[in-house]
């Protein structure tokens, strides 16, 4: 599948994620996430294949910034603003769900 490599590429040490045992934060979901996980696999696809080359795209640039403090907190913020928006838009397809 080739979005498998984007599912991956998000994972990782500077992810921002601490704990082992987060469940996934979409919506009446309580999958637990392994490692550093945005979301359990089946809301990650969920999310619009634009928006998650955006995580992909953002997740990169945080990492290749990590070097560099200057560029590295606006990464970092970007990135958060993707995740969210990754979330929020699961968010709204499974809340549309519920009659
Ligand atoms: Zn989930």
């Amino acid at each position: 599948m080739t979005d498998s490599t984007a599912y991956r590429a998000h994972i990782g040490p500077d992810h921002g994620r601490t704990g082992l045992d987060d469940l996934c934060p979409v919506d009446d979901c309580d999958q637990v996430l392994r490692g550093d996980h945005l979301m359990c696999p089946r809301h990650w696809f969920m999310v619009p294949k634009m928006l998650r080359d955006q995580v992909w795209d953002a997740w990169r640039q945080r990492c290749a910034a990590r070097d560099r403090p200057a560029g590295y907190a606006a990464a970092r913020d970007r990135h958060e603003q993707v995740k969210a928006a990754a979330i929020r838009a699961v968010n709204e397809k499974v809340n549309a769900r519920v009659p």
